[in-house]
């Protein structure tokens, strides 16, 4: 790792002098320890103390100069989570002139943000907590570019996800273990500390219950250029609309219905569906499309977000894996499944990010009410929902209880014990919501557009449908301004009924009938 970090860039005895004569500058944003952001040339860190350093001079800067209230709490937030006790940021001072009788300074050239990753074991948190504010903290300050070097404070090991946070400059992040690789005591020519909050639109539960931030400060435009520019990182091609070639109507028609998939985001450790078999076939019925499964499991990263980048439809358990719906197509439809006893309106991480304005996503819920559909474990660890460590009675009363009461994060035993049962999805059920949520939301199952009206430049488009039901010689005409439309009206149930539909351009151009639609009712 030593020779990455090339002393050949900078000229170590300008640099040691710089440090010497200069010591350390630090100039802040931030009114408060929870929105800054401090830039500093030559902060140092001591690897053995695991301490940064200031080192003063005559002409080291700090600002802002706190005095001791740089320690109540803290001078910043070293990790996007507000206020996290585990997360502060400081530094120990010493004179410029201690450095004479310390271990030689290794000088890192490349300029650094330095952070804590919160739970980089945890995708959502990878995304929500690390990768995007990183992203935009880097936008934030030109030198922060793809050459800048990160370096990660929280003390983990790589984790699962760390190909990820690759992505978000060309050098190798650095571990807080790896920093004592670099000798004793090294010193970051150029860095940033600290992390913008500004893109985070969720609250954990450590003061109040989890939910939505109060301020949210993000939209969906900026969540979305992320998720674009980690795509091309990724090498995926995002296929915003099927490509569309002169062919004819039916190519078209037949090509866009190909195109059109659902993805089912399955769990394969905890917090299962356990028939999920049936569920993928409901919906493949349902909407008469292809439904694709993926899983973290089975698949790599980048291939599961080409999957879901081109989805209609994304179905998933609550869980972290549903922060992939930052890279759904807009006019997506995310569908999020509760276990039993789990209030949906309490834990929406998910609900909030496909709600943010110009995110353009359509969000439902769903949640099992039936007891007997549902998996208990509580044999299992505490972290896992285990209950069988509790008192007898408490044990009772939460295998009782129908409803987890609001709570803190992050040890709740009855929220954790009902998190991670495993679900028998109802079907009719889970569809009543989610046909109920396309109510809205009609032109999924079939958006059937004329292909060439964008070529063409019409004011006023209308539909003239003719329905007839079948072996009777009449039939009924409509003219209609809207492309969708349902007929209620003198419709039979289990009849089946023969439709035509062409276009009228500017009130009396008429164009010809497509082929007839066979429909049962
Ligand atoms: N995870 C997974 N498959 C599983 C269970 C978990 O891929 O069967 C992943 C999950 O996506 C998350 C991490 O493991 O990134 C931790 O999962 P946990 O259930 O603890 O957290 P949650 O999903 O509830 O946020």
């Amino acid at each position: 790792q030593s020779q990455e970090v090339s002393q050949a860039r900078i000229d170590y005895h300008v640099a040691l002098q710089a440090l010497q004569e200069h010591g350390t500058r630090m100039v802040c944003s931030g009114k408060m320890h929870t929105d800054r952001i401090c830039r500093f040339d030559y902060l140092c860190y001591c690897s053995e103390a695991e301490e940064f350093v200031f080192f003063h001079s005559n002409s080291s800067v700090m600002l802002p100069n706190l005095g001791s209230r740089r320690f109540q709490p803290a001078l910043l937030d070293l990790s996007s989570v507000e206020d996290h006790n585990t997360q502060y940021f400081n530094f120990l001072e010493l004179p410029a002139a201690a450095l004479k009788f310390m271990p030689k300074p290794v000088f890192v050239p490349d300029v650094t943000l330095i952070l804590n990753r919160f739970n980089p074991d945890n995708l959502m948190h990878v995304f929500h907590d690390d990768l995007l504010p990183a992203f935009y903290t880097m936008q934030q300050y030109s030198d922060l570019n793809d050459e800048a070097r990160l370096v990660f404070m929280e003390g983990w090991g790589e984790g699962p996800h760390f190909d990820l946070y690759r992505l978000l400059s060309s050098k190798q992040p650095l571990l807080k273990e790896q920093l004592r690789n670099f000798g004793k005591l090294m010193c970051f020519t150029k860095s940033y500390v600290g992390l913008s909050k500004m893109t985070t639109w969720y609250q954990y539960g450590f003061v109040q219950p989890q939910g939505p931030k109060a301020n949210i400060l993000v939209s969906g435009n900026e969540i979305r250029q992320f998720a674009r520019a980690l795509m091309e990182k990724m090498n995926i091609t995002k296929v915003d609309e099927p490509e569309r070639d002169g062919g004819s109507a039916e190519d078209e028609k037949e090509k866009e219905k190909k195109d059109e998939y659902i993805v089912v985001f399955s769990r394969s450790t905890t917090r299962l569906i356990l028939n999920e078999a049936e569920l993928i076939m409901a919906l493949a019925q349902e909407f008469e499309m292809r439904v694709v499964t993926v899983s973290l499991e089975e698949q790599s990263f980048p291939s599961i977000v080409q999957v879901i980048s081109g989805a209609s439809m994304l179905v998933s358990m609550h869980g972290a894996q549903l922060i992939t719906s930052l890279f759904l197509p807009r006019g997506a439809v995310v569908v999020e499944l509760f276990p039993f006893a789990v209030n949906p309106e309490q834990y929406t991480p998910y609900k909030t990010l496909a709600s943010l304005p110009g995110m353009d996503l359509h969000y439902v819920s769903w949640r099992n009410m039936k007891e007997e559909n549902t998996v208990t474990h509580p044999d299992r660890p505490w972290e896992q929902g285990g209950i069988a460590h509790l008192e007898k009675d408490e044990q009772v009363r939460i295998l009782a209880s129908k409803d987890v009461p609001r709570h803190l994060c992050c040890r709740n035993p009855e929220w954790l014990f009902r998190i991670y049962q495993d679900t028998l999805v109802d079907i009719p059920s889970f569809l009543e919501v989610l046909k109920e949520a396309m109510k809205a939301r009609p032109n999924l199952k079939k958006t059937k557009i004329p292909w060439n009206l964008k070529y063409l430049k019409v004011r006023e488009v209308k539909y003239e449908v003719w329905i007839q039901e079948q072996g009777e010689n009449t039939y009924m005409p409509y003219i209609l301004p809207q492309q969708n439309y349902t007929f209620s009206e003198n419709i039979k149930p289990f009849t089946t009924y023969l439709v035509w539909v062409r276009c009228i351009f500017s009130k009396n151009l008429l164009g010809p009938f497509a082929d007839v639609l066979m429909c049962r009712t």
